[in-house]
Parts: structure tokens; C-alpha cells; sequence
């Protein structure tokens, strides 16, 4: 039987409550790791998962989160920063806030989650951090200029943090998923989405669990050992 060493694995994925988070947390588990999610609010508990409301934006609020977690079950060997939020609008029309809503969230907030976990990874000289990106940071979208911005700057921390880490054995990649079926892109108009749809060259939004899929390869001690500081798209073939 092949496996990808998960098992018992210590794993925190932000943003856990729904979406592509809820997925990634669904598969650590049926993958046999110790699964705790964060999220701003925890509407329902997953059995078998430890929940901790906490807000990325926070770095207190994420530290406390973190010894919530490592109290509860041990010493953490993977992390997904996975949360992120959308405040789309043209460019004339983005609003101070909208810009510091996303920065906070989808950058300051990658850094928030990754911080208080990782001085533990360098001292057990083991540990995993994938962060999602999205096609929006590599290619550009109408509409999206402060979302682009963050999901690209991530690019950026995933590459100079998995360069600094690779001496710990501590491998840091992301994720840039296409268009997924998740609230997020429920919000997208239908004809803009049946425009999106004609471009993909597989003609549909991807599914969060096939999101879940390429997180779990990136967290894999077995099947990932080698690759750090890569970006892994999963779009549909949805390139730049
Ligand atoms: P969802 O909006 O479905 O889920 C995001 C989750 O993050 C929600 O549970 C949300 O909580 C939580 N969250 C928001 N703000 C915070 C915060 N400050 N602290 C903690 N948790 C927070 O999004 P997706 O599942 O679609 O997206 C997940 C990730 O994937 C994001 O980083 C997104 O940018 C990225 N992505 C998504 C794509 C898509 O097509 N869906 C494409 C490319 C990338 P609440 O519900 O309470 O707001």
C-alpha cells in the first residue's frame, strides 16, 4: 500500500470553515493526518478536525490560535495558508479599504499564519507550508488588481521563504488554483461565468477537492521531498 505519510501528520489550514479550506481539511483526514482549521468564524465543527476561530489579519490572534493548536495536538508539521477574500471592482473604482481589506487578509495574513509555526519546523528540521495563490496573481484579471496583487506577492514569499527554509528541511510551495466552484466564484455573474467557461480549454471550474489534491502532494514528505519553491497550477490548462 502506498502512502503519502500524512499519517499522524500535525496539519492547520486557515480558512477551513468552507471552500477549497473545508475541502483540504476533508482530505488531510481521509488522509490520516491531525487536522486543526482556523477560520474568522466556525460555523459547524468537522468531526475529527480541531476548530479555532481566529483572524489572519491578527498576528496576536493567530499566535494564540497556534498554542491553541500545538496544546490540543502536538507539535505542527504542515501549515496551508489558504484563507483569502475577493473586494473586486475596476480600478478607478477600488477604494482605499478594498485595497487594505485584501492586503490584510490574503498577504499580511499568509504571513500572520506561517510566523508563529515556524521557529518549531526549524527546530524539528521537518515541516511543510503550501500557500494558494490563484491564476488571478499570474495572468491578470479584469477587475481584480488588488487581488492580483496579493496572490502574486505571494508567489514572491513562497520563492524567498523556501530559499531561507530549504536549510531546515522545511519546503515551502503554493498552490494557483483556475476558477473553482466555491462561494467565492458563486458571487461571479453567470454570463461572465459562462465567458470564463468558453476559455477554459476544459470547458468547467475546477472542483475544491481537486485543489485538495495538489495540497496534499506539496504537504507529502514522500512525494514532494524535492520540490520547494514552485508554484503548482491546477486551472484546466487555463494558462497565462
Ligand atoms: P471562500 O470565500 O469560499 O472561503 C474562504 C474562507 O476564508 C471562508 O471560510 C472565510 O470566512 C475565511 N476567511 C475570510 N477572511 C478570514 C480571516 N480574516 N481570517 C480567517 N479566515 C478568513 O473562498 P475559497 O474557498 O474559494 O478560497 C480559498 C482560497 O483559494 C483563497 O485564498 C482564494 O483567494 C483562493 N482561490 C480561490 C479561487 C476560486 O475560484 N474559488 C481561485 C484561486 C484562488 P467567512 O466565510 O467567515 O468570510
Amino acid at each position: 500500500m502506498v502512502s503519502l505519510g500524512l499519517e499522524d501528520k500535525v496539519i492547520v489550514v486557515t480558512g477551513g470553515d468552507r471552500g477549497i479550506g473545508a475541502a483540504i481539511v476533508a482530505l488531510l483526514q481521509e488522509l490520516g493526518a491531525k487536522v486543526a482549521y482556523t477560520d474568522i468564524k466556525i460555523s459547524e465543527g468537522k468531526s475529527g478536525a480541531f476548530a479555532v476561530e481566529a483572524d489572519v489579519t491578527n498576528l496576536a490572534s493567530m499566535e494564540a490560535a497556534a498554542a491553541k493548536i500545538e496544546e490540543k495536538l502536538g507539535p505542527v508539521y504542515g501549515v496551508v495558508a489558504n484563507a483569502g477574500i475577493t473586494r473586486d471592482n475596476f480600478f478607478t473604482k477600488l477604494t482605499p479599504e478594498d485595497w487594505d481589506a485584501v492586503i490584510n487578509v490574503n498577504l499580511k495574513g499568509v504571513n500572520h499564519t506561517i510566523q508563529p509555526f515556524i521557529s518549531g519546523m526549524y527546530e524539528r528540521g521537518q515541516g511543510s507550508v503550501v500557500c494558494i495563490s490563484s491564476i488571478s496573481g499570474e495572468r491578470g484579471n479584469v477587475g481584480q488588481v488588488n487581488y492580483a496583487a496579493t496572490k502574486a506577492a505571494v508567489i514572491g514569499l513562497v520563492k524567498s521563504l523556501a530559499r531561507e527554509t530549504a536549510r531546515y528541511n522545511v519546503r515551502v510551495n503554493a498552490v494557483a488554483p483556475g476558477f473553482i466552484d466555491t462561494e467565492m466564484t458563486r458571487a461571479i455573474p453567470d454570463k461572465v461565468k459562462e465567458k470564463i467557461t468558453a476559455e477554459i480549454p476544459f470547458r468547467r471550474f475546477g472542483k475544491p477537492e481537486e485543489i485538495a489534491w495538489a495540497v496534499a502532494f506539496l504537504l507529502s514528505p514522500i512525494a514532494s521531498s524535492y520540490v520547494t519553491g514552485e508554484v503548482l497550477r491546477v486551472n484546466g490548462a487555463h494558462h497565462t
